[in-house]
């Protein structure tokens, strides 16, 4: 009838030697011991220093309680496109010390959204920041490593309503990613196709007040002039948001959808021109110095080079010009440069005033940055 049996009335008739029978196997149970009964702690309402964040489910958010007055609730937002090793190594620290450093000074939460289009990720983490009452928004990116609670506070001191950390591109030629526009008729989304030689320049490292390059964001003087300066947060265009504060309040003044790409333009593009829509300044903090991909300050000059001498041994990339010609167009590049720059800061006079200026005469730059 059963299995067994048929399998023993083989077995008789064809008179196989009982030796060679198999032993009866013992088999591990299979019971799992009871689970512990941790579960979510009874008030996991709000968001706390664990992390615990609630997901917008239709229903209004009446019973999370927002942060006590002047406390910050921010959410890490990242899109995840590829989980690298060195990013969740990077992420698990900087975790770490938000816990340890910060439990009690604010409430911070995380939320990675998967292998989304980038614009509705972004949106669908704003969603979550403003179902869970935060204050703040901390954008990341899965490409940028060594973030420390440093570059936090400077990003939540500077008091802006969009602030983002500054970093390379990660790709030949490794540009500066704070932009202005030399045209600020011009809408930043119609700069990726724009094939007119002046769209956005690389903020320049410069005194205000005479012009003069400088090699460090954080001098206090500048060595030319004897200008007090203030550079480390720089006003801008167009900054991506790699490690970027946003004020979860701004987005009620922006015009929806907040994101939005195409094969034109990248979602920061778009919340560029949104902001600038809106009167809403975009700031870049020169003194939060990211690593993207590798490409950071220490790195990039060398990984520049690399890109020269590879482009030069391929043969590809590369613009004969004559030492009188590259002299001209880097001339003209500049001084559309410093005429947008002029046009950017009409209170500053550049170039024309050499003569060294007192040392303690305060410098307005910023308070009409800041508008
Ligand atoms: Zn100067």
């Amino acid at each position: 009838m059963s299995e067994e049996t048929k399998v023993d009335a083989v077995m008789t008739v064809g008179e196989e030697p009982k030796s060679y029978k198999l032993p009866e196997p013992v088999l591990p149970k299979l019971e799992l011991p009871e689970e512990p009964k941790a579960g979510i702690p009874e008030d996991g309402i709000h968001m706390a220093c664990d992390g615990t964040v609630e997901m917008p489910n239709g229903e209004n958010n009446a019973h999370i309680k927002p942060p006590p007055e002047g406390k910050l609730r921010i959410l890490i937002g990242v899109c995840i496109l590829s989980y690298s090793h060195e990013f969740v190594q990077s992420f698990l620290k900087f975790w770490q010390q938000v816990c340890t450093i910060e439990r009690g000074k604010m409430q911070i939460g995380y939320h990675f959204v998967y292998r989304r289009p980038s614009h509705i990720g972004e949106i669908e983490i704003v969603k979550v920041a403003k179902f869970n009452k935060c204050t703040h928004i901390l954008f990341m990116d899965d490409d940028i490593f060594d973030i420390t609670v440093e570059d936090l506070h400077k990003l939540i001191d500077a008091k802006k309503d969009i602030i983002s950390g500054h970093m390379y591109a990660s790709k030949f030629p490794f540009a500066s990613c704070a932009f202005r526009r030399y045209d600020t008729k011009k809408k930043v989304i119609d700069m990726p196709s724009d094939n007119s030689m002046y769209r956005l320049y690389e903020v320049p490292c410069q005194c205000p007040t005479c012009g003069c390059s400088l090699t460090h964001w954080d001098f206090k003087f500048c060595p030319a002039c004897g200008a007090p300066l203030d550079l480390l947060v720089q006003p801008v265009d167009l900054i991506p948001l790699p490690f970027a504060l946003v004020r979860v309040d701004l987005f009620d003044k922006l015009k929806k959808p907040w994101f939005h790409c195409s094969e034109n333009y990248p979602t920061d593009s778009w919340l560029a021109d949104r902001c600038i829509e809106a009167g809403v300044q975009e700031y870049c903090h020169m003194g939060v110095r990211l690593n993207h991909n590798g490409i950071n300050d220490i790195t990039r000059p060398h990984e520049l080079n690399k890109g020269l001498e590879l482009n030069k041994a391929s043969g590809k990339g590369l613009v004969h010009l004559t030492q009188e010609d590259m002299e001209k167009h880097q001339y003209f590049l500049h001084s559309k440069m410093q005429e947008a720059e002029l046009k950017c800061k009409p209170a500053i006079k550049l170039i024309e005033t050499l003569e060294p200026q007192p040392i303690g005469v305060s410098n307005d730059s910023q308070k009409n940055d800041s508008k």
